[in-house]
């Protein structure tokens, strides 16, 4: 199972069999610390800088204390240099670290820090392929005031609810509405779709994580002449859609064929595949040596 792993946990390599946390780590006991996922290819991390500002900025919303930026990028390529892959996923958390047993996170004295790489697939060849099926889920993204959902925190209950979900439903995918009824995101992914040769998507402050993947996606689009535009969307802007696709770390693009049981018109359609293949490029052309 953790053939591929290799952990770097507070500052050391270790094997993957050993790797483990204080059961008195916040992060264990309240879901208290934040994550990245990255992606590497060719042994180089795609752009790292981004994620690490994305963590720095999660850390700043709880109030978190992280080592350097070059703490991490140093943790970072030595667990890529352990791998054998050449291709992989990074997965960066950053715990509020050991304390007693009450929540209180002033009885943490240092933060648990721990980068891993191993293997990622989301979906099969054949998914990516034809499109995935998904539902949009009575699980909702939190309105900002209450917890916001661009900290990337370690407490992911809201899009594994929305994954039951999509489960129970026997679909691929959840895409989750806020409070207003509005589209946010994915579970794990935020969503795209075009329409009159537009390409749309929630802003932000709709209940989507600033993806890393999705600002690539959107450079992209305006390289290759598509007109992107930020806006709100409803259900029936999913349902009446030209093109439906999410993008991630994880994920990288993945077209949707079906939601709530409305065929999309297109699947995989044209903007899906001439970004997925500038995302490909492009991620080649970044990690090259
Ligand atoms: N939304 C959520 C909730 C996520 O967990 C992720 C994965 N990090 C994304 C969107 C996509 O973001 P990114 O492209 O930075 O991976």
């Amino acid at each position: 199972m953790f053939e591929h792993a290799r952990c770097w946990v507070n500052g050391k390599l270790v094997p993957a069999e050993q790797a483990s946390v204080s059961v008195f780590d916040h992060g264990f006991l309240y879901g208290d610390g934040i994550f990245e996922g990255v992606r590497f290819y060719n042994k180089r991390a795609f752009r790292l800088p981004l994620h690490l500002k994305r963590l720095q900025r999660s850390a700043a919303a709880l109030q978190l204390k992280l080592p350097s930026e070059e703490v991490f990028t140093q943790a970072v390529y030595a667990v890529i240099e352990a791998s054998d892959l050449n291709d992989g996923y990074l997965r960066i958390i950053a715990t509020r670290g050991v304390g007693v047993l009450g929540i209180n996170p002033a009885t943490c004295k240092d933060p648990g820090v721990i980068v891993i790489a191993d293997q990622l697939q989301m979906v099969s060849d054949e998914e990516r392929a034809k499109g995935i099926r998904a539902i949009i889920t009575s699980t909702r993204r939190s309105q900002p005031d209450r917890l916001d959902p661009r900290i990337k925190s370690l407490n992911y209950l809201t899009s594994i609810f929305a994954r039951m979900e999509a489960n129970f439903a026997g679909v691929e995918e959840g895409i989750l509405l806020n409070d207003r009824g509005c589209v946010a995101e994915g579970t794990a992914e935020n969503i795209f779709i075009t329409r009159d040769d537009e390409l749309l998507t929630p802003a932000p402050t709709e209940g989507a994580l600033a993806g890393i993947t999705r600002g690539t996606v959107l450079e992209l689009a305006a390289e290759l002449g598509i007109q992107t535009r930020e806006t709100v969307l409803t259900p029936y802007d999913l349902y009446s859609a030209d093109e439906c696709f999410f993008t991630g770390t994880g994920a990288r693009l993945i077209p949707v064929r079906e939601i709530d049981g409305r065929v999309i018109q297109t699947c995989p359609g044209p903007a899906y595949q001439h970004l997925a293949a500038a995302f490909a490029e492009l991620v080649q052309r970044e990690t090259a040596a």
